[in-house]
């Protein structure tokens, strides 16, 4: 599939790729025997990490370490299960009425476990999805069209209101996609009321939108004590993957 990335982006990219190649190689990426050298597998999967515009400090979160009890279970199946969770059409609305519950990080692991497999994942927040429709590009209709896992972050209440000409369009585009082998997942802080006001939690939607309530207390120190070594640090692309991650990548890839 042919991408079109910004001049921006292209900038962005071409950055990470003189801070990704190494020494070994001669930052030439290849290997003598013209295979791949570490650097230019980690820098392909981070190509990957980036197109789906997931954020950056999401992208070395794993489930085995230390996250695994913090996360609900439903999490977990559905990263083992997500060639049948786009063939499907099934997908999760992630909830918590407090912020810093993990549902950013819940989706990050979820779309990272998409994008090792091959799927096209993409990541955006849900007034993205609402000025595109005013816009003429349509550029996060395109993507979502051509992305197997879908990530919309911050369902914000204001379209759950009965009244809101938005709900109408969000209806539309949930039912659209969900029926089209194509896996969603929603973060909302809103409470079961508004969700089943929101997304009309009928049998219908039942049938493809796992309701998953966040456990509200568990991450937030977590999140802290990341902000506070975050601001101490320097962006660093160089370590911003994990080998075993980019080796399952490039298997997969073939
Ligand atoms: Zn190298």
């Amino acid at each position: 599939m042919s991408r079109e990335y910004s001049e921006k982006q292209l900038a962005e990219l071409q950055k990470i790729k003189t801070e990704v190649l190494c020494r070994k190689c001669n930052y030439a990426g290849y290997k003598d025997d013209k295979t791949l050298c570490d650097c230019m597998k980690k820098f392909i999967f981070i190509k990957e990490l980036y197109f789906s515009e997931i954020p950056y400090e999401y992208w070395k979160f794993y489930l085995d370490e230390g996250l695994k009890e913090k996360l609900p279970s439903t999490i977990h199946l559905y990263c083992e299960r997500i060639p049948t969770a786009i063939e499907k059409g099934l997908g999760m609305i992630l909830t918590s009425v407090k912020r810093g519950s993990g549902k950013t990080t819940a989706m990050a692991i979820a779309g990272k476990a998409g994008i090792i497999l091959g799927k096209r994942v993409y990541y955006t927040f849900f007034q993205n999805i609402i000025d595109d429709r005013f816009s003429e590009n349509k550029d996060v209709e395109e993507r979502i069209r051509n992305s197997d896992i879908i990530l919309i972050d911050e369902v914000d209440k204001s379209v759950m209101k009965k009244d809101s000409p938005l709900k109408a369009h969000f209806e539309i585009l949930i039912r659209s996609l969900a029926s089209n082998k194509k896996s969603i997942i929603f973060a909302t802080n809103g409470n079961d009321a508004e969700i089943g006001e929101l997304f009309g939690m009928n049998e219908y939607f039942k049938g493809y939108f796992k309701l998953v309530s966040m456990f509200d207390e568990n991450f937030r120190d977590t999140r802290k004590e990341k902000w506070d070594s975050a601001i101490k640090e320097n962006q660093n692309y160089k370590n911003c993957v994990d080998m075993r991650d980019v080796e399952e990548f490039i298997k997969n890839r073939g």
